[in-house]
This record gives structure tokens, C-alpha cells and sequence, in this order.
């Protein structure tokens, strides 16, 4: 089955309506912008033109690849807000490569000060000498700032690389980088390395591991899709941000890339239908702009290979994508009923998260049904 949109190349699925997003667009700041913020900042570096623009839009406003062709290359520091889950609120600064971290205009105090990963964007396809020296020079400097940044590094533009070349530039970065560091005496630095394009999920997968470290919750979502997948006999399951199609916590089974691609596939799939054929209540929806697509949608996708999909929301930005055989789902309203479980004690994450400021404690508790045990109160609400 395929779920390609006919003008973009490889796996990339952007069939969003356009509506369906966080909101406004970025807006451009020429300096610091009000310092009572307290989102969490993800900084995007790398050298002009090495797609840092690109991989914002197509990643957080639905522009498909083929439209970044005609991007103009970022002379500001462009700032976007991300308000999409109530675990996932950031924002992503956009740094232009040619920016000289020891200019005075440059508030490197601020804008390292704050900020929770520094990703920087390396271009494959081109010569990446200068590129790393640049790396060095953020790196070292925002360390010296903020011990606790994260390092991501996306070695970017790798659709164009053979799998080959890809493996040997990964390695000549990596090695490149770390000498450079330990040359530099600073070896306690960790960064972390991606392979990643904007033309299939590659650059979704890499943006997701980003934002997991940047979630305090992270290891009690991924205790909770343990309980729950181990209880309902589910193979995999990702709790998804449905707009951006990043996922914020897995169980703990490894994740396979194809599989990963089949769920943001069927979370394009039930969006589509649901803008298509679900709209209940016209007006309230055209206010709302994003169709029948509510905390209510739920739906099961049989594969021609045994598999079975399944997709339930969260809440209005959140949803649950499981991967099953056909025989674990003998018992739909046993996965329903854990589901009701799990949205309850994703609830009560947000609600210990926010009491965490008065020094509350306490984690969720799911009272889970086992498959195969009395389905007396279950219900199966699918649509
Ligand atoms: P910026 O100056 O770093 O913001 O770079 P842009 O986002 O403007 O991208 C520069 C060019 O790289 C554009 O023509 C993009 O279409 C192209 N580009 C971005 N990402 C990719 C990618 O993953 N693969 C390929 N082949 N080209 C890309």
C-alpha cells in the first residue's frame, strides 16, 4: 500500500491541509526577544545553505521538499514557536551560518543560555571542512556557556549519497569532529550524529530522538507504552505529535524505521478521511479548521500482510499509533478499555508536571485489563 503524494519523490507523505498547524508562522527577531521565556530552545546551526530553513518547514509547517528549492537562505536569526503538545512546546531558532559568535550583536549569553539542543546542520553533498571548523567553534563556545546543551549533528542532504558513502561520511565526520574536540582538550563534550533528509522520514526520526531528551516526563511515557502494549498484545506503539509527526516517546522495543514510516503513513491516512468524509458538525469545524479530527478519532487499518495499524488520539495534538498482528486483535475493546487507561494516566503526567512547581510527587497508575480477561465493562468506540 502507498500513500505517496504524486508530485513529491521517495517516501515523503505531506498530505496535511495546510490548516492543520500550530498556528502563526515564525516571526523574525533581529535580537533577543522577551528573557521571561521559558520554552525550551532548540538552536539550528550550520552553514549557509545547508538546509536549516528547509528542515524547519518541512518538519514543522508541512511544505513539502520540493517547495524548499525556492527557500531564500536565512540572513537573521529567525525564531519559530512550536506549541503543538502540552509535553512538546519549544522553540527553534534558525542561526545563520555566516552569524560571528564573538560580534557584540551576537547575545551568545542568551541565546546559549537557554537552549536545550544545538543542532547542528552539516551538508553531505558539499565539501564539509569549514562546516566542521564552524561546529568546533559553536560547540566549544556554547559548552562554555551551558553545560547541559545537547549536541545533535545532522548529516544532512544524504539522499543523494550511496549507502556506501553514506557509512564513510558519517564516520570521516564523526572522526573529524571528536578529533577536533579532544584536540581542543574538550572531550567531555558528547555529540550525537544523524543521518538525515528532508525527502524521506529520516529527518522526522532524527528531530524526534532531539526532542525526547528534551522531555523531563520521557522515561515515565516510555514505562506506560510498556505497560500498555504488553497488556493488549501490541507489537510497537509511538505516541505521536499528529502535526509534525514526531514522536515524543516509544516503548522500549528497538524501532524499526519501516515501521515507524507505516505509522506516519496511517496517521496521513485517518487525517485525510477524517477532512474528507468526517466533518459532523460543519461550522464548528470550519472554525476550528482541521475537520473531524478530534480526541474521539480512532481507527484499525488491516495490511494485506497480517499486520494491523492502529490509531487513537490523545488528546488534540497527541496520538497513539500501535503496530499489531491480526490475531492481537481478536479483542478490540480490551485495547480500547487499556487505551482509556493509558489517556487517563498520560492525564495525570500532565497534572503531576504542573504540580511539580509545588513540590507535588506521585506517578500515574494505569489499572490495566490483561488480554483474555472479563470484557464486562469495555466498550468499543471505534469509528
Ligand atoms: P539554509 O540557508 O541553511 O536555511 O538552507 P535552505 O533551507 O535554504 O536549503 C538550501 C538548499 O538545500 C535548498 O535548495 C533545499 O531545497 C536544499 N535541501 C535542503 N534539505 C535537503 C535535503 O535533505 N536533500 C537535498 N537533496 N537538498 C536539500
Amino acid at each position: 500500500m502507498s500513500f505517496e503524494d504524486d508530485e513529491t519523490p521517495c517516501t515523503y507523505v505531506g498530505s496535511f491541509p495546510k490548516g492543520f498547524g500550530y498556528g502563526p508562522e515564525e516571526a523574525e527577531i533581529e535580537g533577543p526577544v522577551n528573557p521571561g521565556e521559558e520554552k525550551p530552545r532548540i538552536l539550528l546551526m550550520g552553514l549557509r545553505r545547508s538546509g536549516k530553513s528547509s528542515i524547519q518547514k518541512v518538519v514543522f509547517h508541512k511544505v513539502s521538499p520540493n517547495e524548499t528549492l525556492f527557500l531564500e537562505s536565512t540572513n537573521k536569526i529567525v525564531k519559530d514557536d512550536i506549541s503543538n503538545s502540552s509535553f512538546v512546546q519549544f522553540q527553534i531558532w534558525d542561526i545563520p551560518g555566516q552569524i560571528d559568535f564573538f560580534d557584540a550583536a551576537f547575545d551568545s549569553e542568551y541565546i546559549f543560555g537557554g537552549c536545550g539542543a544545538l543542532i547542528f546542520v552539516i551538508d553531505a553533498q558539499d565539501d564539509y571542512m569549514e562546516a566542521l571548523s564552524r561546529l568546533q567553534m559553536a560547540v566549544t563556545r556554547a559548552h562554555k556557556i551551558n553545560e547541559s546543551i545537547k549536541f545533535e549533528v545532522f548529516i544532512h542532504k544524504v539522499d543523494g549519497l550511496s549507502d556506501d558513502n553514506k557509512i564513510e561520511t558519517q564516520r570521516d565526520i564523526l572522526q573529524r569532529a571528536t578529533d577536533e574536540l579532544n584536540d581542543a582538550g574538550m572531550d567531555n563534550i558528547h555529540l550525537s550524529f544523524h543521518l538525515t533528509s528532508i525527502y524521506d522520514h529520516s529527518i522526522f526520526e532524527a528531530f524526534s530522538k532531539v526532542v525526547q531528551k528534551l522531555i523531563p516526563q520521557l522515561a515515565v511515557l516510555e514505562n506506560l507504552l510498556d505497560i500498555v502494549i504488553s497488556n493488549s498484545k501490541i507489537e510497537k506503539a509511538f505516541l505521536f505529535d499528529v502535526v509534525s509527526k514526531i514522536y515524543i516517546a516509544t516503548d522500549s522495543s528497538p524501532v524499526d524505521m519501516q515501521c515507524y514510516e507505516l505509522c506516519c503513513d496511517m496517521i496521513d491516512v485517518v487525517i485525510d478521511m477524517s477532512c474528507i468524509y468526517g466533518v459532523r458538525d460543519i461550522f464548528l469545524s470550519r472554525a476550528r479548521d482541521d475537520g473531524a479530527f478530534d480526541n474521539e478519532s480512532a481507527s484499525f487499518i488491516k495490511l494485506n500482510s497480517g499486520t494491523v495499524l492502529f490509531l487513537r488520539e490523545v488528546n488534540k495534538h497527541l496520538a497513539l499509533v500501535c503496530i499489531l498482528r491480526e490475531d492481537g486483535c481478536e479483542n478490540r475493546g480490551i485495547i480500547q478499555y487499556n487505551f482509556k487507561c493509558f489517556r487517563a494516566a498520560i492525564q495525570e503526567v500532565f497534572v503531576a508536571r504542573n504540580k511539580q512547581a509545588n513540590k507535588s510527587t506521585g506517578h500515574p497508575q494505569m489499572d490495566l485489563l490483561v488480554n483474555g480477561q472479563n470484557d464486562d465493562e469495555l466498550d468499543s468506540d471505534e469509528t
